[in-house]
């Protein structure tokens, strides 16, 4: 007799484990297949993740499988294995993980093949009755025809006379598989004569191991990968590239469908469920040899890799931050190790972490210095806010970048203006009392959307009326917060009223093909100037973009979290790197409050290595990542009483843990979280940082600390993002 481990796909923590099932002898269950299983007294779904001759429980107690679901193994062996380190690792629930692993639209059976009806003549039919006119027109058609989609017979002569013909056995229909086609942009993907630094950079990542390629903006990262992509296929290897989901722009797509052609495969969210659903089973299917997706495509089941390429590397959209949590570096390290293959960590700002392990020898570093086009770097001003404050202008944008806008549209050239968030202003506050709205389900300022006059909670995506009485005063005396992309543009309209001004944000993109549709209609236009928040900073290369306005650069500056400050050194070298790409140099006009804080002094001068020097110094003598580790663990439940009770249970255990390792423990305690309450439940957290020499050791002790039955929800984040 042949026995299964089943995982049952059902987030419920008390069944998260292996269940022994019979494999009947009629039944052909492979390992990774999905499998309908009697559980209780209901059908379950669920996944093979074992198989073996013999059981280790009474056989007469088990059950036997009932049917497989698609008839092959939808969870490959890598990704059994992956789904055990994950749970090791991470410390996440089984069924969370291979969920992972399969588009959702297959799970929930919603989406399915796209199959096309086809209509044909039988072989032997009966012409119908000379009456039926419609009836004669189409058996004519067929027989001249010979096949025909269904959808067009039934337009061009009927629905009615059609299916009347199929039920008189005069046509018979049969179907097809279609799959769904990508919207792209066609251009020529002709090949670049390499750099000399870009072949350097191609002939030095040869062998399977881990490279961290650190390239300023412009230095023709990208040809590298699809040089080095390009080298893998024709070793008959397969190739995956994560790139963050907002610079997954058009051109980017457009460039690898040039090159690669039908071999390329797209996952984004920007995908209808359907497209999502053919690209997965183009590339399980291995019909599929180059992945470009964001990063859950870190998942797809690509077989015979030969490199991983994670550009951007420094992005913190690879920290998945909703359950399951997961760094998408681990999962490529996993993969990297289990297929021996290369892996590529590219970016022109690495993160303080990944740029440590290439100090220390664990990553090889490779570096491009220098654009492709030997054009020096866009010149970076300074402009000091608090100044124009003092001349007497108070307006959004300074002196100095209004001259400068003037000069771009005097040139016919273009300018992008950064805005670090979206919406028209932050909040709504009022002047007398100070009374600011929020959300009555999350403990978070409510955003105001001038377009459609209502405020909306971000976190849970509730909807109020805009203010117009301060609810606590009665003040009519409102105030919109600070400024956003809406405003800008308003702003500017003045300044330049003939000039074409687009604006590129969340609100702007919500619809399908927006994004895209911005992007090219900026690119026709001189002189025109692009506002945008994030989604403009990265990947975008306009050669008439000779000015780059950052509006509010400390935005980023004081947040409650450790990384805060390199990410805005991240963020200003990226935007400013959108500046003089092709003959003209750039020019980068940074408005700030702190013009003196160190951060925007290595900025302006391009300066990684030293700005990494201050900040990895500070970051030892701070005892913060990457020297320490900092652990996060979230409880949350509805009743705020049960998590508070359950997450003193859970931190008295870990106070153990601390008496046992007591110089290992720099920080612990615990607290609620400062968004005290998202979605209607409250958040308490224990917060906790640790020497790295037994942080593996430490890391198992802590998990263990939480009662696997307690009702709160609970979450494990290491080096977390952000700490609300
Ligand atoms: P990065 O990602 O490093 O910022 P890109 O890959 O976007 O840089 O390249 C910048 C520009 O240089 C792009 O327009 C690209 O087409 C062009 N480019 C890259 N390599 C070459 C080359 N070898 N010769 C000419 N142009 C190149
Ligand atoms: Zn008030
Ligand atoms: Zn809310």
């Amino acid at each position: 007799m042949k026995f299964a481990k089943v995982v049952i796909d059902q987030d419920a923590k008390a069944i998260d484990r292996e269940f022994e099932y019979i494999i009947p002898e009629e039944l052909d269950v492979k390992l990774g297949e999905r499998v309908n299983v009697p559980f209780g007294s209901r059908v379950l779904q669920g996944f093979v993740v074992g198989e073996s001759d013999t059981s280790s429980y009474d056989e007469h107690k088990l059950k036997s499988i009932l049917s497989t679901v698609d008839g092959f193994p939808v969870i490959k062996k890598e990704m059994l294995a992956l789904m055990n380190y994950m749970a090791e690792k991470l410390h996440l629930k089984l069924a969370s993980i291979l969920r992972l692993f399969l588009p959702s639209e297959m799970r929930t059976g919603k989406v399915k093949e796209l199959l096309v009806r086809y209509c044909e003549l039988e072989d032997n039919f009966e012409n119908p009755s000379k009456n039926a006119k419609k009836q004669m027109e189409i058996v004519e058609y067929l027989k001249e025809k010979k096949r025909e989609k269904f959808s067009e017979l039934s337009t061009q002569f009927g629905y009615a006379p059609l299916s009347a013909l199929v039920k008189k056995n005069v046509i018979k229909v049969s179907f097809e598989e279609v799959k769904r086609q990508i919207d792209y942009d066609h251009i020529s993907g002709e090949k670049k004569h390499l750099t000399d630094l870009q072949q350097r950079a191609v002939d030095t990542i040869s062998e399977n191991k881990t490279y961290l390629l650190h390239g300023v903006t412009g230095s023709g990262k990208t040809e590298v990968y699809m040089n080095l992509i390009e080298r893998e296929l024709k070793k008959g290897k397969t190739a995956l590239m994560l790139v963050p989901e907002i610079s997954l722009t058009p051109q980017v797509l457009a460039n690898f469908k040039a090159r690669f052609g039908e071999a390329v495969a797209l996952i984004h969210s920007g995908l209808s469920a359907g497209e999502r659903f053919d690209e997965w089973r183009r590339i399980f299917f291995g019909e599929a040899k180059v992945v470009v997706g964001a990063r859950s495509a870190i998942f797809t089941p690509l077989e015979n890799l030969g490199i991983i390429i994670i550009d951007e590397e420094h992005e913190q959209s690879y920290i998945s931050e909703s359950n399951p949590r997961y760094d998408t570096h681990d999962i490529a390290l996993f993969r990297r190790k289990y297929n021996d293959c290369i892996l590529v960590l590219g970016s022109a700002t690495p993160s303080i972490e990944s740029y440590t392990k290439a100090l220390d020898g664990e990553y090889t570093l490779v570096e491009m210095p220098v654009r492709v086009n030997g054009m020096e770097m866009p010149k970076i001003i300074i402009i000091d806010m608090l100044e124009e404050l003092r001349h007497g202008n108070s307006e959004i944008f300074s002196i100095p970048l209004l001259a400068e806008l003037g000069n771009v549209v005097e040139k016919k050239k273009q300018a992008m203006i950064f805005i670090n968030r979206r919406g028209f202003s932050s909040f709504q506050r009022c002047r007398d009392c100070g009374y600011v709205a929020k959300c009555k389900d999350c403990d978070v300022s409510l955003v105001y959307h001038r377009y459609e006059n209502k405020l909306k909670c971000h976190y849970c995506g509730k909807r109020y009326k805009a203010l117009d009485i301060c609810p606590s005063c009665g003040s009519h005396n409102i105030k919109q917060g600070a400024v956003g992309t809406e405003r800008v543009v308003e702003e500017l309209k003045k300044f330049f009223p003939d000039v074409a001004i687009f604006r590129m944000d969340n609100d702007t993109t919500s619809t399908k093909g927006a994004h895209r549709s911005i992007l090219s209609q900026f690119r026709e236009v001189k002189p025109a100037i692009l506002v945008g928040t994030q989604m403009i900073a990265k990947g975008h290369d306009f050669e008439d973009v000779i000015l780059v306005g950052i509006i509010d650069a400390d935005q980023s500056l004081y947040q409650a979290d450790y990384r805060s400050i390199e990410r805005t050194f991240q963020l200003i070298t990226q935007v400013s790197g959108r500046a003089g790409r092709s003959k003209d140099q750039g020019k980068v006009i940074l408005q700030t409050y702190s013009p003196r804080h160190y951060v925007y002094r290595f900025a302006q001068n391009y300066d990684f290595k030293g700005f990494f020097k201050k900040e990895a110094n500070l970051r030892k003598v701070t005892n913060f990542p990457p020297y320490t580790k900092v652990l996060r663990i979230l409880f949350s439940h509805e009743d705020e009483n049960i998590v508070a009770k359950e997450i003193k249970v859970c931190y008295n255990k870990v106070q153990k843990v601390k008496e046992k390792y007591p110089d290992d423990f720099i920080y612990l305690d615990v607290m609620k979280s400062p968004l005290n309450r998202i979605k209607t439940k409250y958040r308490y957290q224990i917060l906790m940082r640790f020497k790295l020499e037994k942080a593996d050791e430490i890391e198992k002790e802590i998990y263990n600390c939480v009662d696997e039955k307690c009702k709160s929800s609970v979450f494990y984040e290491i080096n977390p993002n952000n700490l609300s």
